[in-house]
């Protein structure tokens, strides 16, 4: 498709939710507007085919909206493009007025305790990649044949994912677009307890009630709670009733009934502890074999939030294989000022700055998890873009933007010979997915590297 060269033309770097609800505000902002969306994958979606469980389907029909917002003219997808390889920042400069960084947060927070690098010892985001069949993570091995009870620090939605998933019966997620190496191996497992960490209360446990309430209604599993465990201190009870989301009253009021219920006998177990901080992982061999868990009390911090301070009581708690749920981490991409601290782009209400502190750099923005770190639901990004697109917006009409000199980008990327992947392409790739699914009794029979989905495409595209 030519482009106008005349035309507000703006290029937003990823495809996840946060690049297409960019895109949505931005064909919704009144001006015609060329929208080139950038992804190192040839596929799109980013952690809603990446990240978001494939139990969760129901979340995963959002893509329904992004394929709406994806046929509007003023849009092309540039999948299979890395910048920083095929294309530079600088570059992206000269050919348009405005850059959205919409890239998100692709590696894991470290624990920063002994023993972190004993095998055993996983991220959550690699097992999550993993069982998704993102291709960065379909070479990770998690030994669960030899696996009884797991550990999984931090209590996030995150969390509830991995949980589920080590938990739930392989013969109904091998139903979803699970990734065929993860249902192969999951079939093997011997996983039946998971004990979830959480280093504060129950009244502060980050899960979504829905999430927690939906592992107690596997079929196998129960969710276990001791009396001691779901009771909140003093000071969290005030909390609750003063600062509490009503999300939290509901989760200390699950657990609650949960501990006093008791356990029903069911085969497998996520157990629930609150107040216990790893401070060191054990192992034998180089191989883990318990967590320290240190006990905590809650001390209000300057604006009242409880936080977890150590007792000075510690415990040993034997479990085979530990997993990191303790949230996602932003990368640098180079070119684009990076602030480590917070592992976030610098930036201020979406426009990014030259420091943290420093002056704006003109024409380019943030948004998503890239702009204020890896929080909230898929459509907190849908707000937090449109904040994102205003600024362009006013921007735009005040003049302060790029002066592009380059034109159209896509000759740019044949004279490179990068084998871009288009919108077209994307959709070929996406039917030949679901009919291999459909063959094999699945909804998705996903590729998981990029040479494969790159011989597909190509061998698509001649037909
Ligand atoms: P999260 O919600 O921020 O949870 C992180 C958890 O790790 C918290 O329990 C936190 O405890 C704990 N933690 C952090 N550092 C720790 C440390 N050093 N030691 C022990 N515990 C530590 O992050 P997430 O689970 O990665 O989720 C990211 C976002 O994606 C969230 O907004 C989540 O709701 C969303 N998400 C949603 C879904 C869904 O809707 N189904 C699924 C997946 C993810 P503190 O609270 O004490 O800091």
């Amino acid at each position: 498709m030519q482009v106008d060269n005349g035309a507000w033309r703006v290029a937003i770097v990823g495809a996840g939710p946060s690049a297409f609800y960019t895109a949505e505000a931005l064909f919704k902002a009144g001006s015609p507007v060329q929208v080139d969306m950038f992804d190192r994958l040839p596929v799109p979606f980013g952690l809603v085919r990446g990240g978001v469980a494939p139990d969760h389907q129901n979340i995963k029909a959002v893509v329904k909206v992004y394929d709406k917002i994806a046929s509007n003219p003023g849009f092309r997808f540039f999948g299979n493009v890395r910048i920083g390889r095929d294309l530079s920042v600088a570059e992206l400069a000269q050919h348009y007025h405005q850059i959205v960084y919409a890239f998100g947060c692709e590696s894991d927070q470290k624990l920063g305790v002994p023993g972190e690098d004993l095998a055993g010892v996983y991220a959550a985001t690699d097992f999550v990649g993993w069982y998704n069949g993102h291709p960065d993570h379909r070479h990770h091995t998690f030994d669960l044949a030899n696996a009884r009870t797991v550990a999984l620090v931090g209590n996030g939605n995150v969390a509830m994912d991995v949980a589920r998933i080590l938990l739930a019966d392989p013969d109904e997620l091998a139903k979803t677009d699970i990734a065929e190496h993860a249902v192969a191996v999951l079939r093997t497992s011997k996983v039946k307890e998971v004990v979830l960490l959480g280093r504060r209360g129950p009244a502060q446990a980050a899960f979504s009630p829905k999430e927690i309430e939906e592992i107690a209604e596997l079929p196998d599993v129960d969710v276990v709670v001791s009396t001691a465990d779901a009771t909140v201190d003093p000071m969290s009870a005030a909390w609750l009733e003063k600062d509490g989301a009503r999300s939290q009253q509901r989760n200390v009021k699950f657990l609650q009934e949960r501990a006093a219920h008791g356990p029903t006998g069911k085969p497998k177990a996520l157990r629930c502890r609150f107040l216990v901080g790893p401070t060191a992982l054990h192992g034998d061999g180089g191989r883990l074999q318990a967590v320290q868990v240190e006990h905590m009390t809650l001390v209000a911090d300057a604006d009242g939030t409880p936080r977890p301070k150590a007792s000075g009581n510690s415990e040993r708690v034997a479990v085979d294989l530990l997993f990191k749920a303790i949230g996602y981490r932003g990368i640098p991409l180079q070119g684009v000022p990076y602030d480590d601290k917070k592992g976030i782009v610098c930036n201020v209400d979406g426009r990014v700055v030259e420091k943290t502190g420093g002056p704006v750099r003109v024409g380019h923005y943030v948004a998503g998890w890239c702009k204020r770190g890896p929080t909230g639901l898929i459509g907190t990004n849908s707000l937090d873009a449109k904040a994102t697109v205003d600024a362009l917006k006013t921007d735009h009409a005040d003049g302060l933007r790029l002066t592009p000199t380059g034109g159209d980008i896509a000759p740019l990327l044949t004279q490179r010979k990068a084998d871009s992947v288009s919108w077209a392409d994307w959709q070929r790739l996406d039917a030949f997915e679901q009919q291999q699914g459909k063959a094999s009794g699945k909804l998705r029979q996903k590729l998981v590297s990029i040479d494969e989905m790159m011989r597909v495409v190509r061998q698509l595209r001649s037909h």
